[in-house]
């Protein structure tokens, strides 16, 4: 499997020429565009890694999965999914648009910042610093990684710039999809989006949801079994920008990217997948990680249609 990887990988590294890194986030341009690495670990637990899998980098978007996960397990469903839409919005993460023009006013799905920022919102603790404490023993847990921690500069960064998500969250209390002290809120979600991981971190999340929420060493339930269902869901429709649609017909696997330049990957009762390339075309999503998912998924029959 090994050679597998390391194969596809050299195929693709041709696409790391093409995109951008992330540039709206200062701290986010620091990454190596020809970085490419990934990570894979199956139903049996074997792990397989080539590249570049155990560089670093934030999680961002892909933190929206565990996230919805967590306030899933934390709320009632009916009390989250008032809050928060199931369908794709076809807009890009960081539009603000639908805000005004649904009927509702309620962001579209989680997968969107909006809608993120209201499920970070619905995590359970007394405090900030218990809510904080708790995300990252999730986070810590799913991956499997004790020393998962925030990248302190990438977050300070993301405070500094994020004035769109500020925006969304002030008019989301505005219309009553958040409450409470939004800076606060804000706060918790800058951070969940500067965990730092590697491809490893990733592809251990994803073979987490791959087997239901059960933990394939351990045999422990991590997360709830509709719930693990309910992400892989959002994933396949919403999970890779207003490009889920494409990427679905293409490689055929819930995934979710993030402007780290990350893909997490989840094949249902087969594997987890990781992939990290941080240069992005115009939607945020890894050019060269999304061509490496294409073809190992041709090549292992990965594809869940
Ligand atoms: N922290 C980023 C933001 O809220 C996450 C974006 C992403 O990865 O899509 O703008």
């Amino acid at each position: 499997m090994e050679k597998i990887l390391e194969e596809v990988l050299n195929s693709n590294r041709k696409y790391t020429n093409y995109g951008q890194v992330a540039g709206y986030i200062p701290e986010l341009k620091k990454a190596k565009r020809d970085d490419l690495g990934i990570c894979v670990i199956d139903k049996d637990n074997n792990i397989y890694k080539a590249g570049n899998w155990d560089t670093k980098f934030t999680i961002q978007s892909v933190s929206k999965i565990v996230v919805l996960a967590m306030a899933l397990m934390d709320n009632d469903w009916q009390y989250v999914f008032s809050k928060v839409g199931k369908e794709p919005s076809g807009d890009p993460f960081n539009s603000i648009m639908k805000l005004e023009t649904n009927d509702t006013k309620k962001p579209s799905n989680p997968m969107i910042n909006a809608g993120a920022i209201v499920t970070t919102s619905l995590i359970k603790g007394a405090s900030l610093e218990e809510k904080e404490e708790r995300m990252l023993k999730f986070f810590r847990k799913l991956a499997k990684n004790d020393n998962l921690g925030i990248n302190y500069d990438v977050y300070k960064s993301e405070k500094m710039t994020g004035d769109r998500n500020r925006a969304m969250a002030y008019l989301l209390r505005n219309d009553g999809f958040i409450q409470g002290d939004v800076e606060e809120l804000l706060d918790l979600y800058f951070k969940q989006c500067s965990i730092e991981v590697d491809t490893l971190d990733l592809a251990r999340i994803g073979v987490n949801l791959a087997s239901y929420g059960v933990d394939i060493e351990t045999g422990e339930r991590i997360i709830d079994e509709k719930v693990s269902r309910i992400v892989k869901t959002f994933m396949v429709t919403c999970g890779m920008y207003d490009a889920s649609g494409e990427f679905a017909i293409k490689v055929g696997i819930p995934a979710k990217s993030g402007v780290g330049g990350g893909i997490l990957a989840s094949v249902p009762n087969t594997m987890g997948i990781g992939v990290y390339g941080p240069a992005l075309d115009k939607k945020g999503n890894s050019i060269a990680g999304i061509k490496i998912l294409e073809e190992l998924s041709q090549k292992l029959e990965l594809n869940i249609f």
